[in-house]
C-alpha cells in the first residue's frame, strides 16, 4: 500500500500534533509525455488534509512536472489528478478558482516586478476571489507580518534580498487561501545564509497544520516538518516512507545512490 491508508495514520505522522485527515489531493495512475520522453510513470499519490509530503529525487526525475500537473500548469495524458475530491477542469473560470487552492511557490520567486510587496499579495484575492481591496490589504499586511517582511510592503521586488522575496511569495500563496502549497525547491535559488529564514516560515505553516507537498533536498526540514518522504527517479516513485527511515535505511538502490551524493 505505497499510498498509505486510513491504518498507517498514527506511525506517518512525525507531527504529533497535527492529525493527518482525508485524501485532499490524489493522483491516480498518472501518465505524462512531453512528446516521446515518457516523464510521470504510473504516478500513484495521495496526499491528506494536513500532511506534508517531502518530494525528493535526482533533476530530471519529473518532480516539477509532478507539481505543475497537480496545479494544470501541465495537461497529463492519462490518469486523474483531483484536490479536496474535484478534478481541475481544462480551462475557464472554473479552473482560475480552483486552481487558487493550490498556491505554489517555485523556485524563482516570480513576484510581479512591477508592483510593490504588498500588491503582490493583493492582486489574487481581489482578482480570483473577488475580495474588497480593502480587506485584501488587511489580510495581506498581517501575513507579510507573519513572514516577517510586514515593514517592506511599499518596495518593490528588487528591493529585497533573496531570502524576503521568497517569504513574500509564500505569503502570497497564503492569500488565497488554498487548500495546498506545492513548494518547487523554493530554497534552491538562495544564498546559504537565507535558506533559514524560508525554512522556517515553512516549518510553521506545517505546524499549523498546512497541507504542502515540498520538493526539496533539505534533509533538516523533511526531518522536522515531513510526514512522508516520496522518492521519484526516472519518473516513477520508488520509494515512500517517513523520514527517518528513508535518510537511515533508504530501500531502493538508486535512493542509496542519490542520499551518498547530497548528504
Ligand atoms: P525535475 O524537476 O525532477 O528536475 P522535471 O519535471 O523538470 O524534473 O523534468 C522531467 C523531465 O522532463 C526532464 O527530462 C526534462 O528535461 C523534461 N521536461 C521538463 N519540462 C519539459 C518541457 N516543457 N518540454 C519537454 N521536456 C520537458
Ligand atoms: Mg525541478
Amino acid at each position: 500500500n505505497p499510498a498509505g491508508g486510513p491504518g498507517d495514520e498514527v506511525l506517518l505522522n512525525s507531527r504529533p500534533t497535527v492529525a493527518v485527515g482525508e485524501p485532499l489531493v490524489v493522483l491516480s495512475d498518472v501518465e505524462k509525455y512531453f512528446g516521446e520522453l515518457h516523464v510521470l510513470k504510473n504516478i500513484n499519490l495521495s496526499v491528506g488534509r494536513g500532511e506534508v509530503v517531502v518530494v525528493i529525487g535526482p533533476s530530471g526525475s519529473g518532480k516539477s512536472t509532478l507539481c505543475r500537473s497537480i496545479n494544470r500548469l501541465e495537461t497529463i495524458q492519462s490518469g486523474s489528478i483531483t484536490i479536496d475530491g474535484s478534478p481541475l477542469p481544462s480551462e475557464g473560470k472554473e479552473l482560475a478558482r480552483l486552481r487558487a487552492d493550490v498556491g505554489m511557490v517555485f523556485q524563482q520567486f516570480n513576484l510581479f516586478a512591477h508592483k510593490t510587496i504588498v500588491e503582490n499579495v493583493t492582486l489574487g484575492p481581489v482578482r480570483v476571489r473577488r475580495k474588497a481591496k480593502t480587506e485584501a490589504h488587511d489580510r495581506a499586511m498581517e501575513l507579510l507580518n507573519r513572514v516577517g517582511v510586514g515593514n517592506q510592503a511599499d518596495k518593490y521586488p528588487a528591493q529585497l534580498s533573496g531570502g524576503q522575496q521568497q517569504r513574500v511569495a509564500i505569503a502570497r500563496a497564503l492569500a488565497m487561501d488554498p487548500k495546498v502549497i506545492l513548494f518547487d525547491e523554493p530554497t534552491s535559488a538562495l544564498d546559504p545564509e537565507m535558506i533559514n529564514e524560508v525554512l522556517d516560515v515553512m516549518i510553521k505553516l506545517a505546524e499549523q497544520g498546512m497541507t504542502m507537498i515540498v520538493v526539496t533536498h533539505e534533509m533538516g526540514f523533511a526531518r522536522t516538518a515531513a510526514n512522508r518522504v516520496v522518492f521519484m527517479a526516472d519518473g516513477e516513485i520508488l520509494e515512500e516512507s517517513d523520514p527517518e527511515s528513508f535518510f537511515t535505511d533508504p530501500k531502493s538502490a538508486r535512493a542509496k545512490d542519490f542520499l551518498s551524493k547530497i548528504l
